[in-house]
């Protein structure tokens, strides 16, 4: 078995990491600095730029000059190419980015190691994407000879912002469709979780990425990424992280009219009807939250059951949950890793204890973690809450942590409507073994994803994204490409 404590103990060492603007590794131009810690024991990994409106203002022109010289002579075979390269040359180092990952946000090396069939595949789902753009030739209603077509450009320069929980596919989620496509991106990273998506950089700057096509600009939300929101250079952004930033970038964005997307929160639920098949459903219900501690914008943190099984239902998630193994992100048997910050771990808690307040039942979990193995990190119990109703605090809040509401229902028609009682809308699961059950709640409910007796699937080819307060675009799947692309229409009169 792989040796993680020595290979992690020789990737960081506390030593400063640059950032990545036209093709060159370097400091921010205040010289400012933050530090990257291991949420797991408070380990200085290393230090990164604190980025601000010049380095954003340096990136942006990076990926302009890129964009309109050296990148736009690329055919789309030649991007394909470079993609399917870029690809291998992350299998080739899928370890060492998983670990990276790990130690910076504390996600289980397991699962980290497990995201690579997505991840590789997006690289490569986009690669083949890119030989696809293509227009239409149009009959119009002119008389004589006019002739109408369209093409597909790339819409130029994208600001990507994504959060903490998934740096790895987040990035690549967000630079794959730009190279596939042929725009330039400025990438920020979470201020939490910046040291793999250096990695992912360098990757593909070693595959050959020309200068400028990605530049990353690490830095605070408040700073670099308010900057990138509000450049008048930019002609696109595309955002993950929480609604209330969301709204705050697609106020900034107004300023040039720039194009946004937005992925953003949720409060998803999950439905176990009585038909459900219980021994399938209850760790797949109880996984559709705890996975990366809950620290899942789709985590499916409200737990609808029919009340004929719901006693035993919720019992029986409460037991798998006492049964996870809390630990340190690269301990291979760890099955609940950190959460990123002191600061996030605090506002969890303080979670927990509005709900014991407002009158649910702690079935199990309740507090933060502690124990010799957890020292300097920031650890939360499993926490499964019974005798819920819609109108609480934890029924209600987007809580980030692994955190179960459980909540009774007598029909579908109940369920639905308490269900879509909220305003996210941004993914949801059902448990049946009813076809017509599952059918009518699957179109139902309103959210971007819907799961039948499973959970978390996302995949390159299939849309995600959410609707209402969620956000709007979407990743995955050939409409991915649309959100990167502009439709010109040409007239020739012969
Ligand atoms: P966040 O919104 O605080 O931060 C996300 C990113 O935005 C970070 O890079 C941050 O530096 C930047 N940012 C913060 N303020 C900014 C501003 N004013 N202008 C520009 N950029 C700014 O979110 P987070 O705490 O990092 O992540 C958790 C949230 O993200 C949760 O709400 C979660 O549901 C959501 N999320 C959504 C998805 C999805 O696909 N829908 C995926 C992952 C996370």
């Amino acid at each position: 078995m792989k040796d993680w404590k020595t290979s992690a103990r020789n990737l960081y060492d506390g030593a400063f990491r640059p950032m990545f603007i036209d093709g060159k590794w370097c400091e921010a131009q205040s010289g400012e600095l933050i530090e990257a810690r291991n949420p797991a024991d408070g380990t200085l990994l290393a230090t990164v730029p604190r980025g601000s409106d010049t380095d954003i203002g340096a990136a942006v022109a990076a990926a302009r000059k890129a964009f309109v010289g050296p990148w736009s002579k690329f055919t789309p075979f030649e991007r394909q190419a470079l993609l399917l390269r870029i690809a291998d040359r992350f299998e080739a180092e899928w370890e060492t980015l998983c670990l990276s990952d790990t130690l910076d946000m504390g996600m289980p090396i397991q699962r980290t190691l497990a995201n690579s069939r997505r991840v590789l595949g997006m690289l490569r789902f986009y690669a083949g994407q890119a030989v696809t753009i293509h227009g239409q030739t149009i009959q119009n209603s002119f008389p004589g000879e006019i002739y109408s077509s369209t093409v597909r450009e790339p819409v130029g320069v994208v600001g990507a912002i994504i959060p903490w929980n998934a740096p790895i596919a987040g990035s690549v989620w967000k630079i794959a469709p730009a190279i596939a496509t042929g725009c330039t991106v400025v990438l920020k990273p979470s201020e939490e979780a910046s040291l793999t998506v250096l990695m992912i950089a360098r990757i593909m700057q070693d595959a050959g990425l020309p200068d400028g096509v990605l530049n990353v600009v690490t830095g605070l939300g408040a700073e670099a990424g308010a900057a990138l929101a509000a450049h008048p250079d930019v002609d696109k952004i595309v955002f993950t992280g929480s609604t209330a930033t969301g709204q705050a970038i697609a106020r900034a964005a107004t300023g040039n009219l720039k194009r946004v997307s937005l992925e953003l929160g949720g409060k998803s639920p999950v439905i176990v009807c009585k038909d459900a098949d219980i021994e399938k459903a209850v760790p797949v219900a109880a996984m559709a939250v705890f996975a990366n501690s809950g620290q899942i914008c789709i985590a499916g943190s409200r737990l609808f059951v029919a009340r004929e099984i719901h006693d035993e239902f919720v019992q029986r998630v409460a037991e798998y949950a006492a049964g996870l193994k809390i630990g340190h992100g690269i301990d291979t048997a760890t099955d609940i890793g950190p959460i990123i910050s002191a600061r996030q771990a605090e506002r969890i808690a303080g979670y927990l204890d509005v709900g014991a307040r407002e009158g649910a039942e702690v079935l199990t979990g309740g507090g933060k973690a502690d124990g010799p193995d957890l020292k300097g990190g920031h650890f939360i119990q499993p926490t499964v809450f019974g005798r819920v109703t819609d109108e609480m605090t934890i029924a209600r809040e987007e809580i980030f942590g692994p955190v179960i509401s459980a909540l009774p229902f007598d029909s579908i028609d109940e369920v639905v409507e308490r269900a879509n009682a909220t305003a996210y809308g941004l993914a949801a699961g059902v448990f049946s073994t009813h076809l017509g059950t599952a059918h009518k709640l699957a179109h139902r409910l309103k959210a971007g994803s819907v799961w039948v007796n499973m959970y978390h699937a996302i995949d390159p080819a299939v849309p995600f994204g959410g609707v209402k307060m969620s956000g709007y675009g979407r990743e995955g799947g050939t409409e991915h490409m649309d959100e990167y692309l502009d439709t010109k229409a040409i007239w020739i009169n012969t």
